[in-house]
């Protein structure tokens, strides 16, 4: 990493400076003091010794200089057998008149001499003059000196090495975390942008194709919510193992947060090698896992970009690319890879027309509610019309609901759009007595408060007994925070309407949620019925699921029936209540009211449901 290099360097630096400090500034600093020590001394002594001869000369101001053996004992050290410094007194006129000790010591460089002036009275009357030997001094300071420079040698060492070892691995310890997933131990983001810019810098010199796979996990919140989040944690560490078995040594697995990953495959020499890549990665991850237990299956959707050594294609491009081509995964059923095309862009402005055309069709009342009769198979009669919202784009036609209630989901219209739908449907059906009518609810309905609040308020503005309305829900809003969920369904339920399982037999875990909570209805979806006549596994799956909701006495209904075959056949597999086609297709208000006021209208789904019994 750049910066630690710098953080060594300045540590090195340092431990220099230090070591020079301690070299060469522990001799300087003692022989500094040592001469501040010894010009203090000199000081002390020459201003005792000048004083003692004042008195001397003031006592004898003609003669003193002829006391000389007087002034020898005056001015000569007592008792200091290193003493070596040297004391001479002048008279006026600069001749000298003492020295002791009278034999000059080996005064050569260096000393230090002070000079002081001695009076009489005011009147100068002549100089003693001090002179010391440094040479202890600097002896000592050179032994000082040898001693530092080893001290100086060895702190460089101590700083460059220990903590240079410590610096690093904290250093190291560091930029790993702030790159990696905690968890998993994968690159994160940060690492992952930094090493798919090295693979298209790379790729570009190389002239060969570097691939991004994004990856998110299918129905990984719902183990973390069923089976808990340290399951959920550990189920991500085992994805983690299985994709690497899929990966060479140079491709880089990333964990972008939550449950999306992120590959980088760089050297590839065609497109084709990265279906194979992600195919492995879908088969490896759709194998259930075994976590402490509890088995968990899920699966992923994958999209896939790819760039040519010949573009310039940045990091965020590529990537956003293959999220673009995650997303056309995801809406096409989860569980596949997508390449990503160009068009995805335009599909994602189209997205956004749509939202706003939505919008805009939604205040200017454009939107229809049409109704679909549910026929009872015994009593052959109409019991309950499902609402079904419809929208005519005034340049597109008729856009299907699957197509906008999603985007509707998405600019957060589904509220006002399921009141507008609920309100529209109770109202009509005011009329239809006493037939249900049913309503459909998305399941972002379940994510935010106020739904039971809403239904009831709409209940009692339209004067709807709450009993003829029926709520059609799908699997998927007990996917996520079911707890919440079932406690809506329960006060649902608590107005006094019946709650309805939408397309049964699509979702994830169908079973294990009719147990969770008791549905008034069960509604096989449809893509059972179109296989029904043809294919016996459908055929038994109808019957097994017929007979369960019995035993759990929940009614039973059967949707997208086309052809008199298949309502024989569901008549004979105990089925009561059918929906489709054959009976009617979804239509306005008006035609439905027709269509219930006319007994030929009745009769004739009576006559298309009469062959039947035979
Ligand atoms: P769904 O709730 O499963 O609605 C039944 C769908 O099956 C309707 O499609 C209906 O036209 C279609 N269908 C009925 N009988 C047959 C048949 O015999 N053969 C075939 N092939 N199809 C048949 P539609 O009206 O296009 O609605 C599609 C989906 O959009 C609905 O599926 C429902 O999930 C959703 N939807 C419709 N209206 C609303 C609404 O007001 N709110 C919400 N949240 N979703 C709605
Ligand atoms: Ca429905
Ligand atoms: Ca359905």
């Amino acid at each position: 990493m750049e910066s630690s290099g710098a953080l060594v360097r300045l540590a090195k630096w340092l431990g220099l400076l230090t070591a020079l400090l301690i070299s060469f500034g522990t001799p300087a600093a003692y022989l500094h003091f040592g001469y501040q020590r010894v010009d203090g001394e000199v000081a002390g002594e020459i201003r005792y010794k000048a004083q003692q001869l004042s008195q001397l000369i003031g006592g004898n101001p003609e003669y003193w200089q002829f006391e000389d053996l007087r002034i020898g004992e005056l001015i000569k050290q007592s008792g200091e057998g290193d003493y070596t410094g040297q004391s001479r007194v002048f008279d006026s006129a600069g001749n000298q008149v003492v020295q002791v000790p009278a034999e000059t010591p080996d005064f050569t460089w260096p000393t230090l001499t002070q000079r002081r002036q001695l009076f009489d009275y005011g009147v100068p009357a002549g100089d003693i003059e001090i002179t010391h030997s440094l040479k202890p001094l600097y002896r000592q300071t050179i032994l000082v000196a040898m001693g530092s420079l080893v001290l100086g040698f060895l702190t460089f060492w101590a700083l460059r090495m220990v903590p240079l070892r410590l610096l690093q691995s904290a250093w190291n310890r560091i930029s790993y975390l702030a790159s990696h997933d905690a968890l998993t131990n994968l690159p994160n983001r940060v690492l992952f942008i930094d090493r798919l810019q090295h693979a298209l810098a790379g790729s570009v010199r190389g002239h060969s194709l570097v691939a991004v796979y994004s990856l998110d996990l299918d129905h990984f919140k719902d183990v973390n919510d069923t089976l808990g989040h340290a399951m959920g944690d550990l189920l991500l560490k085992r994805v983690t193992e299985r994709v690497k078995t899929c990966l060479r040594q140079d491709d880089t697995l990333a964990r972008l947060g939550g449950d999306e990953f992120a590959i980088i495959q760089t050297g590839l020499d065609e497109p084709r090698a990265a279906s194979v890549l992600a195919e492995r990665i879908i088969s490896v991850l759709s194998k259930p896992f075994e976590l402490d237990g509890n088995e968990a299956v899920i699966g992923v959707s994958i999209g896939i970009a790819m760039a040519a050594g010949d573009d310039a294609t940045d990091s965020d491009e590529i990537l956003k690319g293959a999220d673009l081509a995650l997303y056309k995964s995801k809406v096409t059923g989860r569980g596949n890879y997508h390449f990503f095309r160009d068009e995805m862009d335009a599909e994602l402005r189209a997205r956004k027309a749509m939202e706003a055309d939505l919008r805009k069709a939604f205040n200017d009342e454009e939107l229809e509610v049409h109704y679909q009769p549910q026929v009872s198979l015994d009593a052959e009669r109409i019991t309950a019309v499902e609402a079904l919202v419809r929208w005519h784009h005034p340049e597109r036609g008729d856009v299907h609901p699957s197509e906008f209630i999603p985007v509707a989901g998405m600019i957060g219209l589904i509220r006002p759009l399921t009141e507008w739908v609920l309100r529209k449907a109770c109202g009509d059906a005011l009329n239809w007595a006493p037939l249900k009518v049913a309503v459909n609810l998305s399941p972002s309905l379940f994510k935010q408060p106020g739904l039971v609040v809403m239904v009831e308020r709409v209940l009692k503005e339209t004067g709807l007994p709450p009993d003829r309305l029926e709520l059609e829900i799908t699997e998927d809003i007990l996917i996520d925070e079911t707890e919440r969920t079932l406690s809506v369904l329960s006060r649902l339920k608590k107005l006094g309407v019946h709650i309805a399982m939408d397309d049964f037999g699509t979702g994830y875990s169908s079973l294990s949620y009719l147990r969770q909570f008791p549905f008034d209805k069960i509604k096989i979806d449809h893509s059972f019925i179109s296989e029904f006549e043809n294919n016996e596994d459908a055929q038994a799956i109808v019957r097994a699921i017929i007979g369960m909701s019995r035993a759990l006495k929940m009614r039973i209904n059967a949707e997208g029936v086309e052809t008199v075959e298949q309502a024989e056949l569901l008549r004979a597999a105990g089925c009561e209540e059918v929906q489709g086609f054959l009976y009617g297709r979804p239509m306005s208000k008006n035609d439905m009211e027709a269509m219930l006021d006319s007994p030929a209208i009745d009769d004739a789904a009576k006559k298309e449901a009469v062959p039947l019994r035979a």
